[in-house]
């Protein structure tokens, strides 16, 4: 039996904590259960997981639909896009069968790329060596979740870079469906008409458009449209992520571009260990001062009012009632009350 190998490439980054994992991890569930009562899915499918955020991890091996069990997404920090992509080529290279002069291989593999934002890494090499190795034998569809996406970089890995816009629960809904209808037509086009290469269904366009290749092959700039800040409680020394949005204030001085920039709280997210497995160890250069911080986040973990309180050592922890903290990052203890970093937090919140 020929396999037609589908991978979904994910990009797990701290961007993606909060509202939209929820949305992945359902999108990815029900293009499972859509498949599996399709008789051409069910019968040459193979379903792969790999997520990347600094670090890559393949969560599910390639898969027959009947025992495939959709997983929880992790979250890591970084975009190691080139990392991923090496990671790709190295599964492809490994676990999809090559056909010989006596027999044939598997088909040629389908890769779902999802990522919201810009490479934390250098991929010049990576992408290279797809373009010259890789682009021929199997197809990317690279999907960019939001216009914060570097659209121009995945345009020189595949001709179908797919922009959803919109990033509302209904959106994502049509588009886990776009994706389930692509697998299924090219598993028919593979059974019926013994044909090679994906079948992308129609596109809705108020949910997908198709970007079109930039003339130049310029690295988009990207802004941060995220501030996420890695904390720790204090009580159960567990991590949780501290996420604001970007917002710009227009300036109301006609004639001046005095806009400014200010991230509001969208919220504070627990993390399992998996976070540190996925990240990378590079600094993130966001240094943030808190007066552009709006908001301030109570401790998922423990409940503790404080949530985003700074010790001496840099790292973020939880602090409450207590009469002296410990610091989860350092073990230092610490009287709180007026110090450091908490002070500012509490002034910024009046
Ligand atoms: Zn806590
Ligand atoms: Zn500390």
């Amino acid at each position: 039996m020929r396999r037609l190998p589908v991978y979904f490439l994910i990009d797990v980054s701290e961007s993606m904590v909060g509202d939209q994992m929820p949305y992945v991890e359902e999108g990815i569930a029900s293009i499972i259960k859509d498949l599996r009562s399709d008789p051409y899915a069910l019968e040459t499918a193979w379903i792969s997981i790999i997520v990347f955020a600094g670090k890559t991890k393949r969560i599910v091996p390639l898969t027959e639909l009947t025992s495939f069990y959709p997983p929880r997404m992790p979250v890591g920090g970084g975009t190691s896009l080139g990392e991923a992509l090496e990671f790709l080529m190295h599964d492809i290279d490994t676990n999809v069968v090559r056909s010989t002069a006596d027999t044939k291989g598997d088909w040629k593999p389908i890769i779902f790329l999802f990522t919201d934002g810009a490479p934390t890494d250098n991929p010049e090499a990576a992408i290279t060596k797809w373009i010259n190795q890789y682009k021929k034998k199997a197809s990317i569809v690279a999907i960019a979740l939001g216009d914060n996406t570097d659209t121009n970089l995945l345009g020189r890995l595949t001709n179908d870079v797919l922009l959803v816009k919109n990033l509302a629960p209904e959106s994502y809904k049509s588009f886990f469906k776009w994706v389930t209808a692509s697998i299924k037509t090219t598993s028919m086009s593979i059974a019926e008409n013994n044909l090679d290469g994906p079948q992308l269904a129609k596109l809705d366009e108020a949910v997908l458009t198709k970007v079109e290749p930039a003339a130049s092959s310029v690295p988009q700039v990207i802004d941060n449209n995220f501030a996420v800040f890695l904390s720790k409680c204090q009580a159960t020394k567990k991590p949780y992520l501290i996420k604001y949005k970007r917002n710009i204030k227009p300036s109301n001085i006609e004639g001046l571009a005095l806009d400014t920039q200010f991230f509001k709280l969208q919220g504070s997210f627990p993390v399992d260990e998996t976070y540190f497995q996925l990240t990378d160890n590079q600094p993130t250069n966001q240094k943030i001062s808190s007066a552009e911080l709006v908001g301030f986040p109570h401790c998922p973990c423990c409940g503790n009012q404080y949530g985003f309180s700074t010790c001496a050592c840099g790292g973020i922890m939880c602090t409450g009632d207590e009469e002296v903290s410990t610091c989860p990052w350092c073990n230092t203890q610490a009287k709180f009350g007026f110090a450091s970093g908490h002070q500012d937090i509490n002034r910024s919140r009046g």
